[in-house]
């Protein structure tokens, strides 16, 4: 069986086209610049890369181009569409309704655009993702994967904020929770790698790319997570403040006569490490700065690291205890010196790491660096949200 997976933002589209029968990648590639011109990169394993400079008009033509070149005589990997058999698509957003991976039709996407307003930056695009899909392959099964609906589980004590209840009932407003593709495939490894069902296990899940997010789950449930009502909340990240004092906002916008849209863009994009340090809102060359004397990177990776400290703790709370914490993603993978960081004086909860292991943790593999005895098992787990979705879509249409 093959599916294909896209995962469609405003300017760009990535696709990866699975073999389900060896679990592997045939092809994957981007389209850049949607809207704007265009740019496509198309790879094939132990093959050489295509790329070229094209025009996008939009999303529709960026799918009739993968589809193309899918099937593509010399840089193809299928000699027709009709060998694809579903398509899963990455969506942010799932609103209240929406709370499981599914095929979706016409009223889904109803739904989907009915919840725009939650989601003004992902909602879009996601939307358009599909349409393009829709149009360019019609009556192929069609999944989505929404990035919210590993937090259905969440209790509402972990969902509603403190504000006035009407704001819930009027305007949704609670904790959605993001990631939660990232998180549910790295906490089913954990199960896997320790030999042990979910159900008996308490897991903290560190994604920390980018976006960087935290998630506690209790015996197979999602039961909290540090994104809410939007991908803002909770820890800093490359742009983005986490959570602040609420009334830190307001401040600062009469302060700098910011409207409401220009805050958001200021807590969006010019916060986190690149608002702290001043530098990047790359990890790598913000830790290259501390490491030249920067002082104020140094500060925006010690933020990073206590705020990393403090979920982790408040989540052990949560779930009375932890069997396993877990990092992924960019960040989470990679950067060995923030894995000790956030591992050290943490030994009251069970948690220590084996430094040397962490040292020289190959990258891109699964790796458990806990120290020999420690209560709690710390793993190192590439993350694999495009397989993830590969997977649902394929137990949806073999149901
Ligand atoms: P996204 O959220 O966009 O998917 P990623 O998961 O790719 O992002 O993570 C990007 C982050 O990972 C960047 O901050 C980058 O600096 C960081 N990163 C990647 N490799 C390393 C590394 N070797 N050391 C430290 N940070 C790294």
């Amino acid at each position: 069986m093959k599916i294909l997976v896209i995962n469609a933002g405003s300017s760009s589209l990535k696709y990866q086209l699975f073999d389900m029968d060896t679990g592997e990648v045939i092809a994957k590639g981007l389209c850049e610049k949607i809207g704007i011109d265009g740019a496509i990169t198309h790879k094939r394993p132990g093959r050489e890369d295509y790329h070229a400079e094209v025009t996008f008009r939009d999303h529709d033509d960026a799918i009739a181009l993968v589809l193309k070149l899918l099937t593509d005589k010399d840089l193809g990997v299928i000699s027709d569409l009709s060998e694809i058999d579903a398509i899963g698509n990455r969506v942010a957003h799932g609103g209240e309704k929406l709370r499981r991976s599914m095929l979706v039709g016409d009223e889904e996407i109803q739904y989907l655009y009915s919840i725009v307003g939650i989601n003004p930056l992902h909602g879009p695009p996601a939307i358009k993702g599909i349409e393009a899909c829709r149009r360019q392959m019609p009556g192929k099964p069609l999944a989505c994967v929404f990035d919210t609906s590993y937090y259905a589980t969440l209790p509402d004590y972990a969902y509603i904020y403190p504000l006035p209840y009407e704001y819930y009932e009027k305007y949704l407003i609670r904790r959605y929770g993001f990631h939660g593709t990232s998180h549910r495939y790295v906490t089913g490894r954990v199960s896997e790698l320790c030999g042990r069902p979910l159900e008996e296990l308490k897991v903290i899940t560190c994604h920390l790319g980018n976006g960087s997010s935290i998630t506690a789950t209790k015996y197979g449930k999602a039961v909290d997570t540090s994104m809410g009502f939007t991908p803002q909340e909770g820890l800093p990240m490359g742009t983005r403040s986490g959570s602040v004092d609420p009334t830190v906002i307001p401040y600062i916008a009469r302060m700098e006569g910011l409207t409401p849209d220009e805050t958001d863009k200021m807590l969006n994009g010019k916060s986190g490490l690149l608002g702290i340090s001043g530098v990047s809102s790359d990890c790598r060359e913000v830790r290259a700065a501390a490491e030249a004397g920067n002082d104020r990177a140094r500060l925006a990776l010690d933020v990073l690291v206590y705020d990393i400290k403090k979920l982790i703790g408040s989540y052990i709370a949560a779930m009375n205890g932890v069997d396993v914490l877990v990092f992924t993603a960019g960040i989470g993978e990679n950067d060995r010196d923030l894995r000790r960081r956030v591992c050290a004086e943490m030994d009251f909860f069970g948690i220590a790491i084996d430094e040397a292991v962490n040292e020289n943790a190959p990258r891109g593999k699964e790796v458990d660096i806990s120290a020999p005895g420690s209560r709690v098992r710390t793993f190192v787990i590439p993350t694999d949200e495009e397989y993830m979705i590969a997977l649902d879509t394929m137990k949806l249409v073999t149901k």
